[in-house]
């Protein structure tokens, strides 16, 4: 069946400035293309400091919080708001486990990372954590809403 329009969620992925450095963006990119979600925002940018701030305000008390955020500032990442049903979970999945060592071979970061501290990529972690670093990251003229020919069954 098709899915109902309440299922379709959006989803925050970042590649993290380790990520750009090592070439990763399109590998990365492809991931998601080929899992079957749809891409509505990507850029490259320079992220500000309290911009970082904001994004991971849920670690502000963690003894990592200031190195992460020097982590994040970095470097140019790629900000991508991904679309479709169950992309929240899928996303996560195909991602992996924080910590590289840990996440299971197949998924980024257990392809492509070694350690929690250089990651390569970011990905919401709820629904509602999706639609809020998606207003955080994006204008809302950068995000385009579209349909493909084949809509009916690539959701
Ligand atoms: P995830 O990115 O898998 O959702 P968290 O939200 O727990 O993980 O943490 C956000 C990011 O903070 C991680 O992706 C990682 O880059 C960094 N981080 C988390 N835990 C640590 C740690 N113990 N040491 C260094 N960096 C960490
Ligand atoms: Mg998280």
């Amino acid at each position: 069946p098709i899915a109902s329009l309440e299922q379709i969620e959006q989803t925050y992925i970042m590649v993290k400035p380790d990520g750009v450095q090592r070439g990763l963006v399109g590998e990365i990119i492809s991931r998601f293309e080929k899992k079957g979600f749809k891409l509505t925002g990507l850029k490259l940018f320079q992220c500000p400091k309290d911009l970082a701030e904001e994004h991971y305000k849920d670690l502000k008390a963690k003894s990592f919080f200031p190195k992460l955020i020097d982590y994040i500032t970095s470097g140019p990442v790629v900000c991508m708001a991904w679309e479709g049903t169950g992309v929240v979970a899928s996303a996560r999945k195909l991602i992996g486990s924080t910590d590289p060592l840990q996440a299971e071979p197949g998924t980024i970061r257990g392809d492509l990372a070694v350690q929690t501290g250089r990651n390569v990529v970011h990905g919401s972690d709820s629904p509602e954590n999706g639609k809020r670093e998606i207003a955080l990251w994006f204008e809302e003229s950068e995000i385009v809403q579209w349909t493909p020919a084949l809509a009916s069954w690539l959701r």
